[in-house]
């Protein structure tokens, strides 16, 4: 029996799905986390049960051994090449890769050398993916890009209003993120409207940690919040979203403890967002938990949260012309029921409106009443489907 494994690597985690394939039915999952600390934790799912184990994780390599010893232990496999593919999760794929490619010396060297465009990002999903050619050296590697989606933006999206000559000598330009999920979510908002997604136009808000809202028309983004890096576009968990660059210089010469740009700039990735606002949390559920216990902070990082996503959903109805359905995907997306509510009530004005006993945590589908013009949709991400559907498809290739 073959299998698959869907893998997306952080800089201090790594988490995994086991697929039979090409069935596509989840074997088991897991996440390594707080690797390189102390205390790093294994969790895996196994049958609906959860197996917790604490010890020190020195560096993906050790993670990976770690993942095939469970994977050996509970009899998932009994040989390891068994397990005939890997997908891996790369989040900036910059202007090379228009769609997912298979791992070579090469792929490897060019994701290593694009990690400007996602500093917190690519060198883990580079290192995920050495630690696993090292240990199956014999299965199909794919690698699969948060960015190739939106490689199909027309430049005057994705071009920035500054001299042409920092586009054509250092490809400074908007390369978006998420793809993935805005790709599947997107796919499946058409089966639910029961329309070829070729004839819809579509805003995806893909709403969790990191956050970013598509403009998809015809099946294809033509926009998207996210920048040069996951830095832009609306406010996140503990990044800024989008900053006017004059204050990098000013808070330079003026705050003692910010010295060059770099420090601003991981003060917007990792200070900033709702973590900065609220001085409570980064997570919605502790943020949500703080606002309606009456934290002053709590309760302006909310509403700026909802106002970022508001105005960038209404930029793209203009991009658009107009939009057939808005998407609610990921952690927030899915299950917030506050967010959804505040955002479509915002923009009523549209045309959405969406039936308040349908907008329930753990809501799927359409909540959006008849006689909204435009739908609302809560449709989960299953980034890791994607890319295990994309390594099926270079195994067949390479089968051929
Ligand atoms: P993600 O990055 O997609 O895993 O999403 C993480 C975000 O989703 C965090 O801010 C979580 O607090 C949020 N989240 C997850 N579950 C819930 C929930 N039940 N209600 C509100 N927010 C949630």
């Amino acid at each position: 029996m073959e299998k698959t494994l869907s893998v997306n690597a952080g800089s201090s985690s790594l988490k995994w799905q086991l697929y039979e394939m090409p069935e596509e039915k989840v074997i088991a999952k897991g996440i390594f986390e707080r690797i390189g600390l102390p205390d790093s934790v294994a969790t895996a799912k196994i049958d609906g049960q959860a197996h917790v184990r604490k010890q020190k994780i020195v560096d993906h390599l050790q993670a990976v051994l770690l993942l095939m010893d469970t994977l050996i232990h509970f009899n998932l496999v009994d040989d390891f090449r068994e397990i005939t593919g890997v997908g891996h999760r790369v989040v900036a794929g910059g202007e090379f890769f228009k769609k997912s490619a298979l791992v070579t010396p090469e792929v490897l060297k060019q994701i290593k050398s694009i990690s400007h465009l996602a500093p917190l990002h690519n060198p883990a999903n580079a290192a995920g993916i050495e630690a696993f050619l090292k240990l199956l050296p014999d299965a199909v590697s794919v690698a699969v890009f948060d960015t190739a989606f939106h490689t199909t933006m027309p430049e005057k999206a994705f071009r920035y209003p500054i001299p042409n000559q920092y586009y054509e000598k250092y490809a400074v330009r908007k390369y978006g993120a998420h793809g993935t999920s805005h790709m599947y979510v997107s796919q499946e908002a058409a089966k639910i409207l029961g329309k070829p997604v070729e004839e819809l136009k579509l805003i995806t808000a893909h709403i969790g940690n990191g956050a970013s809202i598509s403009a998809i028309d015809g099946g294809k983004s033509v926009d998207t919040s996210m920048g040069f890096t996951p830095l832009g576009g609306v406010m996140m968990g503990t990044r800024s979203g989008e900053m006017d660059a004059s204050v990098i210089p000013y808070l330079i010469a003026n705050d003692p403890e910010l010295n060059d740009a770099q420090d601003v700039i991981d003060m917007f990735n990792n200070r900033s967002g709702i973590k900065g606002v609220s001085e409570v949390t980064s997570d919605m559920r502790d943020l949500q938990d703080a606002r309606l216990s009456g934290n002053k902070n709590a309760i302006l990082a909310y509403e700026m949260f909802v106002d970022r996503l508001k105005k960038y959903i209404s930029q793209y109805f203009g991009v658009l012309n107009g939009a057939d359905a808005l998407i609610f995907t990921a952690g927030i997306g899915e299950n917030d029921e506050d967010v959804r509510r505040d955002v479509v009530q915002g923009l009523s004005w549209f045309g959405m409106e969406i039936i308040p006993e349908l907008n329930v945590r753990g809501a799927v589908g359409d909540i959006s009443t008849p006689e909204s013009t435009v739908k609302v949709l809560v449709v989960p991400t299953d980034e890791e489907l994607v890319i295990a559907r994309d390594v099926e498809k270079f195994k067949k290739e390479l089968k051929k």
